[in-house]
C-alpha cells in the first residue's frame, strides 16, 4: 500500500485496482484495455448521466466511472473545499499558491494519481486523474497547477525517464515536495515548436543549455523543468533535432524571471525562465537525444484531453452557479428564473453542456483504453474550450452587473475561461490537426 494514502478509511490499493494503464509508450488499444476501470454492467445501468442528475456536478454519475472513483471524488472534493477555497483569494493577490498546499495534496494522493505505483506514483487510472482536475474546476479555483504537474510533466518522466530519473523525481513529485513545469514556448516560438531557439551543445559528456522560455505554468515555484531545446541544427528537419532536458531549480545559470501578470488564472504562477550557459550532466537528457519532438507529439493528446475535460467541468460549474443565481434574483416582482427567455437560455446551455460531456467522456474512455488519437483529442480541446467561453459569456449575462464583479464566481470563471482556446496548442492549430487528418490519403 502506498504510504499515507488512505481515502475515507480505504487504502489506495483498492483504488489502484482501477488501474492497469501501463507505462507503455505507444497506444496499443486492444492489448491494454483497462478492464478494471470498467464498471460492472449492473453498476453501469444504475448510474445516471449528468443531464439526468439533480445537478451537473453530482457524485455517482456518468457511466465511465465506478463507485471507487466516487469515493475518490468525495475525498478530492473535500480537499478542494477545505484546503483551497478558503485561501484562494489570498493566493490570487500573491500570484501563487502555497508550497504547503502542494504537500497536503501529495499526502491526499492527489498528485501523480495515474502514475504507476512502481515508479513512485499513486497507481490510479487516468479517470482518477480526471476526478482531481474536474473537482478543481468544480470549486472554481484555478490556482494550483496540479494537472500540469501530475498529468503533463510527470508522464514524460515516467514514460521516457531512466530508472535513476524516475527514482529521483517521481516520488518527490507525488509527495508535492517537488513541483514540475514544462517549458516549450519561447518569446518567438509558440504554435510553431520547430522555431525553438533554446539550444543545448555537447561539452564532453555534459550539455551547455542557453535560451529563454515564456508563459511557463508553475514556472516560478518549479523545482524541476522539462526544457525543450535544439540539439542538432543540421537535422533533416527541425523536428529531428529537438531534445528534452530535466533542469533542476538552483542549477547555476538557470534564472527565473518575473511572475507574469495575467488577465485570469490569478493564483497560478506563470513565469519567464532563462538559461545562461547552464551546465547539465549527461543524465539530465530525458529519453533519447533528438527524439524530443516525437515525445511531445505523443504526449500532447493527453494535455488536450485534460484541457477539454477541465473546460466541460467548468461549464458544469458555471451552469449551476447561473441556475442558482436566476432562481433567487428578483426583477419585476418575481425571480428571473420565471422569465421564459431565461429558461430557454438555461435549456440551451444545459443541452450544449450535456452533448459536450458525452463526447468528452467518450474521449476519456478511449484514452483510458489508450485508443485516443491526436485528431479526436484536438476536436475535444477545440470544441470544449469554445463551449466554455460561450457558457461563461452567457453565465455572466444572466448575472447582470453582478456577473462583472470579481467577488462573483462567474466573473472569475469568465476570465479563466479565456486562456483555454490559447494554450495547449491554439484552437486554430487544433483545426489544422483535425483538417490534416480529414484530407489525408488513407
Ligand atoms: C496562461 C498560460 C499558460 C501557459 N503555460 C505554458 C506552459 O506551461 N508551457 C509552455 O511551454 N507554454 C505555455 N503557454 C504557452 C502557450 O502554449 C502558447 O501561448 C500557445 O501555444 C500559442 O503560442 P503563441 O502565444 O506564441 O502564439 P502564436 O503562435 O504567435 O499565435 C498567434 C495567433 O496566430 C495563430 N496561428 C499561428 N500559427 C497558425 C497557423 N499555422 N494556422 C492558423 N493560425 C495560426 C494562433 O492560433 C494565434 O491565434 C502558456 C500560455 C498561457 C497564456
Amino acid at each position: 500500500m502506498a504510504a499515507g494514502l488512505r481515502l475515507l478509511g480505504r487504502s489506495f490499493q483498492q483504488l489502484s485496482n482501477l488501474s492497469n494503464v501501463s507505462a507503455s509508450r505507444l497506444p496499443v488499444c486492444a492489448s491494454l484495455r483497462c478492464q478494471h476501470s470498467q464498471p460492472s454492467s449492473h453498476e453501469e445501468k444504475s448510474r445516471l448521466e449528468t443531464g439526468q442528475a439533480k445537478t451537473l456536478m453530482d457524485i455517482g454519475t456518468r457511466r465511465i466511472f465506478t463507485s471507487d472513483h466516487d469515493i475518490f471524488r468525495e475525498s478530492a472534493r473535500r480537499f478542494f473545499q477545505q484546503e483551497v477555497v478558503p485561501y484562494h483569494s489570498e493566493w490570487e493577490k500573491a500570484g501563487e499558491v502555497s508550497r504547503e498546499l502542494w504537500e497536503k495534496a501529495g499526502q491526499q494522493g492527489l498528485l501523480g494519481t495515474s502514475i504507476p505505483e512502481e515508479h513512485g506514483g499513486i497507481g490510479g487510472d487516468i479517470l482518477s486523474s480526471a476526478v482531481v482536475w474536474e473537482e478543481q474546476m468544480y470549486v472554481n479555483c484555478t490556482g494550483p497547477g496540479f494537472s500540469l504537474h501530475s498529468d503533463i510533466v510527470m508522464p514524460y518522466i515516467s514514460r521516457y525517464g531512466s530508472k535513476s530519473q524516475i527514482e529521483k523525481y517521481i516520488p518527490q513529485m507525488a509527495a508535492g515536495k517537488w513541483i514540475g513545469a514544462i517549458a516549450m514556448t519561447e518569446p518567438g516560438a509558440g504554435s510553431d515548436l520547430q522555431g525553438v531557439r533554446t539550444n543545448a551543445k555537447k561539452d564532453g559528456s555534459d550539455w551547455i543549455l542557453n535560451g529563454s522560455k515564456v508563459f511557463i505554468t508553475n514556472g516560478w515555484l518549479s523545482d524541476v523543468v522539462i526544457v525543450v531545446a535544439v540539439t542538432n541544427r543540421e537535422a533533416r528537419t527541425p523536428a529531428h533535432g529537438i531534445s528534452l532536458f530535466l533542469v533542476d531549480n538552483g542549477t547555476k545559470g538557470f534564472i527565473k524571471g518575473k511572475k507574469l501578470e495575467k488577465i485570469g488564472l490569478k493564483a497560478q504562477d506563470t513565469a519567464e525562465l532563462f538559461f545562461e550557459d547552464v551546465r547539465l550532466p549527461a543524465d539530465a537528457l530525458l529519453g533519447q537525444e533528438n527524439r524530443g519532438f516525437y515525445y511531445l507529439m505523443a504526449e500532447l493528446p493527453q494535455e488536450r484531453l485534460l484541457i477539454a475535460d477541465m473546460a466541460l467541468a467548468s461549464c458544469e460549474f458555471m451552469f449551476e452557479e447561473t441556475r442558482n443565481y436566476v432562481k433567487q434574483r428578483k426583477a419585476f416582482g418575481k425571480t428571473i428564473a420565471h422569465l421564459q427567455t431565461v429558461q430557454h437560455k438555461l435549456a440551451e446551455m444545459k443541452t450544449q453542456i450535456c452533448v459536450g460531456r458525452t463526447f468528452v467522456d467518450n474521449c476519456l474512455q478511449l484514452h483510458s483504453e489508450r485508443c485516443l488519437d491526436s485528431s479526436t483529442a484536438s476536436m475535444a480541446k477545440y470544441w470544449a474550450s469554445e463551449l466554455q467561453n460561450t457558457v461563461a459569456t452567457q453565465g455572466v449575462q444572466l448575472h447582470g452587473g453582478w456577473g462583472y464583479m470579481w467577488e462573483y464566481p462567474i466573473a472569475k470563471a469568465y476570465v479563466d475561461s479565456r486562456v483555454q482556446p490559447i494554450y495547449g496548442g491554439t484552437n486554430e492549430i487544433m483545426k489544422e490537426l483535425i483538417a490534416r487528418d480529414i484530407v489525408k490519403d488513407k
